[in-house]
């Protein structure tokens, strides 16, 4: 057992994860945890529009975390 010293976590991660940095899928403005993923129950609801029309498709593989602990990413 090698004593590595306790490593931060931001090293281990790839720098292209955007996943803490929570920004409105739809017009990029910073999300309001009680809207998330969007900035506001505006764009909310002009993504449920487009969801209804059916021109617009999201992949959430990505479960709306609550804290800054996302260990499914490194665990593929
Ligand atoms: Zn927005």
């Amino acid at each position: 057992m090698t004593a590595d010293p306790p490593s931060d976590d931001s090293a281990q991660r790839p720098a292209a994860v955007r996943v803490t940095s929570a920004k409105c899928v739809r017009c990029g403005e910073p999300v309001q945890p009680r809207n998330r993923p969007f900035c506001s129950q505006r764009c909310a609801d002009a993504d449920l529009g487009s969801w209804f029309t059916g021109r617009y498709r999201v992949e959430t593989n990505e479960a709306p975390t609550v804290g800054p602990d996302q260990d499914e990413d490194e665990n593929s």
